[in-house]
């Protein structure tokens, strides 16, 4: 389900599931958010854009030919393996403490206020 009129947005609703489920990987792998937050913001609607399209977090800074297939194969859908892995998150989203661009925050901010509860 997304906002009438904007096919390209995710729900508020969820938004919030994807904005939880960062927050909880962040605090469990001690990774931070973005020192940017439109970066984090970006990415978690992309995220939650995904999952209410495909039914699956598919990682959203890559192009797919067959999203449908892609989520099957599970290999990008958020946390990726890369992220499992290696802890490499190639959308900034989870960053290591000592990444150049991250933040001291495992909290998202919110910055846009149509998502503010
Ligand atoms: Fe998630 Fe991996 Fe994409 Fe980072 S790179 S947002 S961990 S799927």
């Amino acid at each position: 389900m997304t906002r009438s009129g904007d096919e390209n947005k995710a729900s508020p609703a969820s938004f919030a599931l994807t904005r939880h489920f960062a927050e909880s990987y962040a605090s469990k792998t001690g990774t931070y958010f973005c020192s940017v937050p439109t970066v984090t913001t970006a990415v978690l609607e992309g995220l939650a854009l995904h999952r209410e399209k495909y039914g699956a977090m598919l990682c959203p800074c890559r192009y797919y030919e067959d999203p449908q297939a892609e989520v099957a194969a599970a290999y990008w859908n958020c946390p990726c393996v890369p992220m499992r892995e290696r802890k490499e998150c190639h959308c900034l989203l989870f960053l290591p403490p000592d990444h150049p661009f991250a933040g001291t925050s495992q909290t998202v901010e919110t910055i846009d206020l149509q998502y503010e509860s």
